[in-house]
């Protein structure tokens, strides 16, 4: 029987993981498969680790890895699917916000051909209008200036081939956009839609702060127009003080009519130190991810707290 892998990232879900847990043995009580549920803790603070080990000795099926620290979202579902190995894996949240009612057709699809089947939300329940609308815009904007398209309202909800996941483990880089990255690896994808329902239990763990450095780091990864936005304005700039400075020549020596103002003068430089400072600044951003990048660092730790894990990194 082919084995499907469900990788689920908890950060404090205590009251949502025994809840998630008998949901997907239900939905896969149904189906000719399989299933390994491979959780990964990032660092809760909460009993969710006790949960997880009860999980864990109740059911064979149920794994977690416990990463050493809080590592956010997208390095908890990297860890998850450099660990999954069935023949298919699911990529899902642990807070039912991703029906597991959906893996029936997830996996359809997966059997009529498609390597990645991706999932969108056409809408979520109880969010609110502001979370909407930057959603929205922000993925027109990464869309216009990106190098490959990425689909609004995607999810990481999503079924992979294993070949696909072999292939995703091979991208290292440490600013990760798991949506964007997977979109841009080929092989053959479709997507399905749905609506995600609200959270089962608990409040959203991505903070304003956590969603800003997300969509950031989807910009910077996929387009590197902000950089070259730069210079465009740097230039539109030289060519203005470049009329500015004619300007100032015909006055003193044409016409005679030497420019008075301080003001003047004062606005430029304001002005142009503004566009240098901004400048400046895109390239710090850019000049920041090399950095990070070049340290080459392990993208998260696991915790040592079971005796038969080797501390692996990665
Ligand atoms: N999550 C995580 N690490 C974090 C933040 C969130 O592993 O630093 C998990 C969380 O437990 C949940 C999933 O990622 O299973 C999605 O998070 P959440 O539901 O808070 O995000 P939202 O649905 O509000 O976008
Ligand atoms: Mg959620």
């Amino acid at each position: 029987m082919k084995i499907i892998s469900v990788v689920v990232p908890v950060y404090n879900e205590e009251d949502n993981i025994e809840h998630f847990y008998r949901s997907i043995a239900e939905v896969f009580d149904k189906l000719d498969y399989d299933f390994e549920l491979n959780f990964v803790d990032d660092g809760s603070k909460d009993h969710s680790r006790e949960i997880l080990r009860e999980l864990e000795k109740k059911d064979q099926r149920v794994q977690s890895i416990f990463l050493a620290k809080n590592s956010g979202h997208q390095l908890a579902l990297t860890c998850g699917l450099d660990h999954a190995d069935g023949d298919a894996v699911i990529m899902m949240d642990g807070d039912m916000q991703h029906p597991p009612e959906l893996i029936p057709t997830l996996i359809a699809k997966w059997e009529e051909g498609y390597d990645v089947v991706h999932t969108i939300r056409k809408s979520t329940e109880g969010v609110s209008v502001l979370k909407k609308l930057t959603s929205a815009y922000y993925y027109k904007v990464l869309n216009t200036i990106s190098t490959v398209h990425i689909q609004e309202g995607g999810a990481d909800f999503r079924l992979m081939d294993q070949k696909v996941v072999k292939a995703f483990r091979r991208y290292r880089e440490h600013a990760r956009f798991i949506r964007g990255m997977i979109g841009s690896m080929g092989f053959k994808q479709t997507y399905i839609e749905f609506v995600a329902p609200k959270r089962f239990a608990g409040v959203s763990k991505f903070s304003p702060r956590k969603m800003l450095h997300l969509a950031v780091d989807g910009v910077m990864a996929f387009s590197s127009l902000p950089l070259r936005m730069g210079l465009y304005i740097g230039f539109g700039c030289g060519f203005l003080s470049i009329i500015l400075f004619l300007h100032v020549l015909v006055s003193k020596f044409v016409f005679n009519d030497a420019v008075a103002g301080w003001a003047t003068i004062t606005a430029c430089i304001l002005f142009f130190g503004g566009v240098q400072l901004t400048v400046l600044g895109i390239m710090g951003e850019y000049i920041s991810r090399i950095y990070e990048e070049v340290k080459n660092r392990p993208l998260y730790l696991i915790g040592r707290d079971r005796p038969k894990d080797e501390p692996e990194t990665n």
